[in-house]
């Protein structure tokens, strides 16, 4: 039996997927063997990966001009990989800090340049991202970094940041294709698959071809960009079991109508949820209602004594995964594509239960 698996990563994917993975395993498409006992190299999985690449430039309508790529090593590879690629020994970049995941990715960058933080949201506890109008770049930054979805602080940019000419980064990775972007404002997104895309493992790099061809000296040509576009991501063995299930996630994505009605979906999804935790005197989110995430919905109880208790009767109930991130405590419902509102009904239902029973 399948369960509502609220997890932030790695999280649910969808069940027709899920199912169409099971059925052509032992036997992929009359190979005799699985996807994953394929070679890279084969005509039939080539036909998998362009396919794939194909798809998700089509959902998210990629201009011409850009280059996506399907490497290793997660996001975190790169928090590295951005500034190797993109920047010389002695330049800067600016960063917008609005939480965890951005705190990473600035001290992993300052490893490489210098990083100028243009905008830090602690005063707030990260519960909110910075207006527009305060952002102002450093004059020579190599690029602008910010992470458009904070995935453990439930916060969300509600604009595109405006960096002028200077190169847009975005690490989108809890918040790629839950709707439409305009992929034409940035030099680069990138994201771990995990979370919207397909199984650990892979990760995908959108990247505007005038930022490709700069790699500083001492860049592992698995990161280099331009090797490994030229390469079609296949300079070395590329997790072939998660491109081949990021392209079925995709074409499941299609069927729905892709982004726009992804969009919808998720928007009621989203709202759904907060209106039950804003209605109830039990439950609590902390984030500024203009920055509230669609993806990962943070929230607290009146009585955080009780927090174990709603972690495990919810998952008793088939509501699985609830516990907030370790860093954080309380309770953190990531409700990404592939969890529908079915998910999301029940764990409303649960919460007046809840709350009923113990407020
Ligand atoms: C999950 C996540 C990461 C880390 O991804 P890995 O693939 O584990 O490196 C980075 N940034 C954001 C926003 C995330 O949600």
């Amino acid at each position: 039996m399948r369960i509502h698996n609220f997890a932030a990563g790695p999280a649910t994917l969808p069940l027709e997927v899920l199912e169409q993975a099971r059925d052509e395993l032992v036997d992929w498409r009359g190979a005799g063997m699985s996807v994953m006992e394929v070679s890279h190299r084969s005509k039939a999985f080539v036909a998998v990966a362009e396919q794939a690449e194909a798809d998700l430039r089509e959902l998210l309508a990629v201009p011409p001009g850009y280059k996506v790529l399907f490497l290793q090593g997660g996001a975190t590879g790169q928090f590295s990989a951005i500034p190797m690629n993109l920047t010389g020994p002695d330049a800067i970049a600016d960063y917008i800090n609005t939480g965890q995941w951005s705190k990473k990715a600035i001290s992993e960058a300052k490893r490489y340049l210098r990083v100028t933080v243009i905008a830090d949201e602690k005063a707030s506890n990260y519960s909110t991202v910075p207006a527009a109008s305060d952002l102002v770049l450093s004059s020579g930054a190599a690029y602008l970094h910010y992470t458009p979805n904070e995935t453990i602080g439930g916060v969300e940019f509600p604009y595109v940041p405006d960096s002028g000419e200077v190169p847009l980064v975005a690490d989108m990775s809890s918040t790629i294709l839950s709707r439409p972007v305009d992929v034409g404002r940035f030099g680069l997104i990138y994201a771990g698959a995990q979370k919207n895309i397909g199984p650990s493992g892979i990760t995908v790099v959108i990247v505007r071809e005038d930022l490709v061809g700069k790699a500083r000296a001492g860049t592992p040509t698995v990161f280099d960009y331009q090797a490994m576009a030229e390469a079609g991501s296949m300079l070395n063995t590329p997790p072939t079991f998660g491109w081949y299930i990021a392209g079925l996630v995709f074409r499941w994505l299609k069927g729905k109508g892709g982004l726009v009605a992804i969009e919808k979906r998720n928007r009621a999804k989203a709202e759904r949820l907060y209106a039950a935790i804003d209605a109830s005197p039990f439950y609590a989110n902390p984030v500024d209602p203009g920055c509230r995430s669609w993806m990962n919905i943070p929230f607290t109880i009146a009585r955080p004594e009780l927090e174990k208790t709603f972690v495990a009767e919810a998952a008793s109930e088939g509501l699985a995964n609830l516990e907030g991130h370790r860093s954080v405590g309380g309770m953190r419902a990531s409700i990404y594509n592939a969890m529908g509102m079915d998910g999301v009904e029940a764990l409303v239902l649960f919460m007046a239960e809840f709350e009923r029973r113990h407020g």
